[in-house]
């Protein structure tokens, strides 16, 4: 059998977004399950709209998803000489040829068409035929060059998703294959590379669907064998209507920069359209061995932000706090913060990944473990920070400062004692701990909090919370 091969191949004129995203995904995960190869190909020969800072975005965006393919990125611009030579063979061939008509009679022409409620289309006046006088070539028009389609019969797609898809040839007109300036267009290029680079299975949007019938012809009048198609339903947002960017994030790296684990993202865009009974969580390990083209349902699937949200905080609860600090600390260095400067991450992620749904929420937590500097919630401050905290906050300073070993192990019972000495309940010195020590009431439990803290920016709080409220109690 044949090597599945499989490619992803975007134009580089925006970010990645999340259907580019799922595209990817799809094709990468269907070429692991078949032991294939994942290509990635640049199609950049719109050189209007392409731009270095999109195909940036793109491989960024590949890699934060740790979408590794075997071969590329290849760009379509460096290629163009093999498109030359194509088109070269089929106008030899007689499947292509010059096509001489001006800018401004093809527009008359649509606008007849128009008028007579037909469709708009080329009408074949250059195409070569038996028994048929083309006209002498115009002086100083440079010509396209046109694909030569069948006229009759039809085309056939055994599409893995859609099921039988047929074209009738006639419904299609002989597209453009070269501009004037001689540069290829899209169709050609898609043809030559999806040939030239073996693949086997052509998975992407179902946008492209149109495309399609006229691909296989030029892989026909190649004398080649197309590959197989799965075109994708569309991506909705949550109201039904087109994903844009009204729905909020669409750019795969925002969602990067919103504090989702890739992990997150790639399980959330697995289920868009796709599914393996009622099963919501999908290992890497699990997506590449379960999922099918075959089984991605026909219909267009909706984006669901509180399921994105609700595996993010899934990942971030069970994955490596190892592998989650690498995200937690960019976040934190997004908020200014030098993750250096405080306890270790991992730490940090154990103790706060109950009360998390993304990296950003936790970096916001845990940023005061990292500066020296700390602002009271007022009203927070208000309540707890009060002169009846004073001497229960005098006493822990004091018991807190004998100690050495600064882990929350060793502090919980010295926590434990004050309590006990100073005869009060314990959230009566909890709830000052946290606001002295946080700003704020929400925090993990006060000798995790200690040690996350650090000995010497915590007793310098607890110091600051008592300045506090002597000035308060004055004021
Ligand atoms: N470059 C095309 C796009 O970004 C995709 C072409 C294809 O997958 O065949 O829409």
């Amino acid at each position: 059998m044949k090597k599945i091969r499989t490619r992803f191949a975007p134009s580089p004129t925006g970010y990645l977004h999340i259907g580019g995203a799922r595209t990817a995904l799809f094709s990468y995960l269907y070429a692991r399950r078949h032991g294939g190869d994942f290509i990635l190909r640049i199609e950049d020969t719109d050189l209007e709209r392409s731009t270095p800072e999109s195909v940036n975005a793109i491989l960024e965006g590949m890699a934060w998803l740790n979408l590794e393919y075997d071969e590329g990125p290849f760009y379509q611009t460096h290629r163009f000489d093999r498109y030359k030579e194509v088109i070269q063979q089929l106008l030899e061939a007689g499947h292509a040829y010059r096509c001489y008509m001006p800018r401004e009679e093809l527009d008359q022409l649509r606008e007849a068409q128009m008028a007579a409620g037909e469709k708009p289309r080329y009408d074949g006046r250059w195409r070569p035929e038996a028994g048929k006088t083309l006209p002498a070539p115009p002086e100083g028009v440079q010509p396209v060059i046109r694909f030569s389609n069948p006229k009759d019969g039809e085309v056939v797609i055994e599409d893995l998703v859609r099921g039988r898809v047929v074209i009738r040839n006639e419904e299609l007109d002989d597209l453009i294959i070269a501009r004037s300036d001689g540069t290829p267009t899209y169709n050609l290029t898609v043809v030559v590379d999806d040939f030239d680079m073996g693949i086997t299975h052509v998975i992407r949007g179902d946008d492209h669907l149109n495309n399609t019938p006229r691909q296989i012809n030029i892989f026909r009048a190649m004398g080649a064998e197309p590959p197989v198609y799965g075109h994708l339903p569309m991506i909705l947002g949550p109201d039904g209507a087109k994903l844009s960017k009204r729905h909020g994030a669409v750019s795969v790296m925002q969602y990067h920069e919103e504090g989702y684990l890739p992990e997150a993202l790639l399980n959330y865009l697995v289920r868009l359209g796709w599914s393996n009974g009622d099963q919501e969580v999908f290992s890497r390990e699990e997506m590449m061995r379960l999922f099918d083209v075959k089984d991605v349902n026909q219909s267009a699937s909706a984006i669901n932000p509180d399921k994105l949200l609700w595996l993010n905080q899934h990942y971030i609860k069970t994955s490596d706090p190892a592998h989650v600090a690498r995200y937690l600390g960019w976040q934190l260095g997004h908020l200014g913060v030098d993750p250096s400067e405080g306890p270790a991450l991992e730490d940090v992620i154990v103790a706060l990944r109950e009360r998390s749904r993304t990296l950003v929420e936790m970096a916001q937590q845990a940023a005061c473990y990292f500066r020296d500097e700390l602002s009271y919630d007022e009203d927070a401050a208000a309540k707890h920070l009060t002169a009846e905290a004073e001497p229960v906050l005098r006493a822990a300073v004091e018991a807190l400062e004998a100690v050495s070993d600064w882990r929350a192990a060793e502090l919980e019972p010295v926590i434990k004692d004050v309590v006990k000495a100073v005869g009060v309940k314990f959230p009566m010195l909890a709830q000052p701990m946290r606001v002295a020590l946080v700003g704020s009431t929400a925090s993990p439990s006060i000798d995790v909090t200690l040690a996350l803290v650090g000995r010497e920016r915590s007793l310098a709080r607890l110091q600051k919370a008592i300045t506090f409220i002597v000035a308060s109690k004055s004021a």
